[in-house]
């Protein structure tokens, strides 16, 4: 057993607070990696904070984790002690269902173990990425190119497959013109894959403060979506919609602004649900999809994208004792664009 330092919320309402408790002897097939980064995604609040349901305590958050291998189980084929690693929002899945056969572990038919606030198949509670250390098997495990600027690399892990994935798989390129709403942790690398992949970009947001920013970013276009004028000249403008945001919001709002055929996809999620009118949908042939992060093969695709094309997230990097006000000033949209741990304040 290997000592991990940590931070834990030990209750939907309390803080998150130094705690310490001990990760498993790396197993044959285990890599054990010294953490150096991690990100602080939305998702950690809202299971913090017990919005989704079924939380469990104490919750050591955290599945955007970037850090160096330590030492590997001797069955370990892939990877090597002293080489970068990364570990995303699950951990383990039952390796057998047609959609783990796929490479869609994320839609495992028998559920995957999230790298927190999850329980794994000896049904001990899993701790994440605000940590020193994490052993994890292998298959779940990505390689991490030395190339890039390693705080950037963390949101990868989530942001970053969340936003990739669905562009590819709706085959987002040129031609398509594309509104990413929110421009939060999620957002911002939306804008940034749908740009490299050649779409057409409008930014929507709440604030006015952000425009410069989303076009730095390399979107096209910038709308507030407070602003009633401008949200009516934007309908039936947009081929693919990707929804980021994180609180409770009207669909419609946005499924009129998709042109005929087009699809408004649902990344972010917010507790409460959002009715849909059927008049919206039936009007232009539109489509509301989902999606959920990406498998372990496409989530090393997007890394070694991120590696060949120099794309990272702008992150603020932030030590262990700012994880509180962190949390409350993504709660205010006031993240440029994804707060990172610097784990050695942990130490
Ligand atoms: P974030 O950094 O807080 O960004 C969310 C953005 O949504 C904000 O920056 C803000 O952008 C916008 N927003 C916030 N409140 C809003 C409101 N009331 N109305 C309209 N827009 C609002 O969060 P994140 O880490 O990107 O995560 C976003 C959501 O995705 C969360 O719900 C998270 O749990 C979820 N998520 C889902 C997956 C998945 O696999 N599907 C993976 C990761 C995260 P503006 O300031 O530009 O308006
Ligand atoms: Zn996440
Ligand atoms: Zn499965």
């Amino acid at each position: 057993m290997t000592a991990a330092n940590a931070y834990a919320a030990q209750s939907k309402t309390s803080q998150l607070a130094p705690f310490n408790f001990e990760r498993r002897e790396p197993g044959p097939h285990d890599v054990q990696i010294e953490i150096l980064y991690c990100g602080i995604c939305h998702s950690d609040i809202h299971q913090v904070r017990d919005e989704w349901g079924g939380s469990i305590y104490p919750m050591v958050p955290g599945h955007e984790i970037v850090g160096r291998i330590t030492s590997i189980g001797a069955e370990v084929k892939n990877f090597k002690v002293g080489e970068l690693a990364g570990i995303g929002c699950f951990v383990d899945s039952c390796r057998t269902c047609p959609n783990c056969l796929a490479n869609e572990e994320q839609y495992c038919d028998n559920g995957m173990t999230g790298t927190y606030n999850g329980r794994d198949k000896e049904g001990n509670p899993t701790y994440g990425g605000y940590s020193t250390q994490i052993v994890v098997d292998e298959k779940y495990t990505l390689h991490v190119s030395e190339n890039l600027p390693i705080e950037g690399v963390g949101p990868l892990l989530c942001a970053g497959i969340t936003t990739y994935s669905p562009l590819r798989h709706w085959n987002i390129g040129k031609g398509h013109k594309v509104a990413i709403v929110g421009l939060g942790g999620l957002g911002h690398m939306g804008v940034k894959f749908a740009a490299s992949f050649g779409a057409e970009v409008t930014v929507l947001s709440t604030s006015t403060s952000k425009k410069n920013d989303a076009l730095a970013l390399g979107a096209d276009h910038f709308a507030v979506t407070k602003d009633a004028d401008t949200m009516k000249s934007l309908q039936g403008s947009f081929d693919f919609i990707l929804n980021t945001v994180s609180a409770q919001h009207d669909y419609n709002d946005y499924l009129n602004l998709l042109n005929l055929n087009g699809t408004m996809v649902v990344v972010g999620v917010p507790p409460q649900p959002s009715i849909v009118g059927a008049f919206n949908l039936i009007g232009k042939r539109r489509s509301l999809a989902g999606s959920l992060i990406g498998g372990i093969k496409q989530t090393q695709e997007m890394l070694d994208y991120c590696a060949e094309h120099g794309i990272v997230s702008d992150v603020e990097v932030i030590k262990a004792d700012y994880i509180n006000e962190a949390y409350e000033r993504i709660l205010k949209s006031d993240v440029k664009y994804r707060f990172v741990i610097d784990i050695a304040s942990m130490k």
